[in-house]
């Protein structure tokens, strides 16, 4: 295959997550991610490929720290945050608010060692996370696996009054595979998470839901059948306009390619089943690289997380914020953060993380109203 770079090209209309945006991007070498710079809607941009290489590949070196986060000086470089007095977090084994499955102590073994591969091949591909660090989060088999068996992981965190019933916060990171930062900002936050006291809230990470974009060779966007899981998702208007939108709005481009029918996909289908079970109060879906903050679903938007602000992208059919925010009525925070290939500072990170804290907390009567009202509608 000729690889080749492409310094810049047209995008004709643009969107990454959530938009359509049609580029005819050419491999680059190794694996350096190419970073999607790209103004809203409609307008041309440049894509710009950054000089070094930003993620480390099997078949490279390991990269210097500095490559992916600038203003990184150590593992646990993010200051804790503190939102709540409360003593610390409850052990997530020792005290699961939904009912643990159980399996054996081979299962157990067998699900580990799923785990600890996933966690390797996480250390070796991203610049900001190391093996170390995907690891000491003790994360947990989420009981789905990628099209190339990778598992399918979850991280609890459980407040310490396991009496009270506390409002849910999915996190979901890395649906598209290529969006490096996407993936590594949910293992700061989750440090963040863990050194942090307590919290109002009980959360559940899901860092990578897309694990063979990511790590089955050159990162890309789709999962390892060449869907868009952001276009998977069966929403209302899926049948309807899907393949049409794909064709007409992003000339059939293959990163946008929505799958041939509604939730065919492992990760979908699995994704679909930790909302249902997890139940959550709000979704909160880490994209990259467009810099803003979209919302979909009831209840007041956040104005701005970090620096992030508020610019509404309209809904695609089979798009998480359509599934979740429009037919299951959840609210849906979508971030995209500035770029795909290069973490936010850590006071960057860390003021996202507050600024998000803070908008549940300072909404959290209307978003539990929001929420008891959907849960009567699913009940009745
Ligand atoms: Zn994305």
């Amino acid at each position: 295959m000729v690889r080749k770079v492409v310094l810049s090209l047209s995008l004709i209309a643009l969107a990454s997550c959530g938009i359509v945006l049609q580029d005819m991007r050419q491999p680059t070498p190794e694996s350096a991610p190419v970073t999607e710079r790209s103004e809203p809607v409609g307008v041309q941009a440049t894509v710009q490929i950054p000089v070094q290489t930003l993620v480390q590949s099997p078949a490279q070196a390991p990269a210097p720290e500095t490559e992916i986060e600038p203003a990184r000086s150590g593992a646990n470089a993010v200051a804790p945050v503190s939102v709540s007095e409360s003593p610390t977090f409850a052990a997530a084994s020792a005290a699961p608010v939904l009912p643990a499955q159980s399996v054996s102590a081979e299962q157990h073994a067998e699900q580990q060692s799923w785990i600890d591969s996933l966690c390797t091949e996480i250390g070796n591909k991203l610049g900001s996370v190391s093996i170390n660090d995907c690891l000491s989060q003790q994360l947990q088999f989420a009981n789905g696996h990628s099209v190339n068996q990778r598992a399918l992981v979850k991280k609890d965190f459980i407040p310490t009054d396991v009496g009270t019933e506390f409002p849910r916060i999915l996190v979901i990171g890395g649906i598209h595979g290529d969006e490096y930062s996407s993936i590594s900002i949910m293992f700061k936050w989750m440090q963040l998470l863990t050194a942090q006291a307590d919290s109002d809230f009980y959360w559940r990470f899901l860092p990578l839901m897309n694990p063979d974009g990511l790590l089955d060779g050159t990162a890309v966007r789709q999962n390892a059948n060449g869907v868009d899981l952001n276009r998977n998702f069966p929403t209302a208007d899926w049948q309807d306009s899907a393949l049409s939108a794909w064709k007409n709005s992003t000339g059939s481009n293959p990163r946008r390619f929505p799958g041939h029918g509604p939730a065919t996909e492992p990760e979908t289908q699995w994704l679909m089943r930790q909302i249902e079970e997890f139940n959550p109060m709000v979704i909160i879906s880490v994209h990259a690289p467009h810099g803003l903050l979209d919302f979909d679903g009831p209840s007041e938007a956040p104005q701005k997380i970090g620096q992030l602000h508020l610019y509404r992208l309209g809904v695609y059919p089979g798009s998480l914020g359509n599934y979740g925010g429009v037919d299951l009525g959840m609210p849906v925070i979508t971030l995209e953060l500035p770029s795909a290939g290069i973490m936010p500072g850590s006071k960057d990170i860390q003021n996202m993380w507050t600024d998000l804290n803070k908008w549940l907390i300072n909404n959290s009567s209307s978003l539990t109203a929001v929420d008891l009202e959907r849960k009567k509608l699913v009940n009745r």
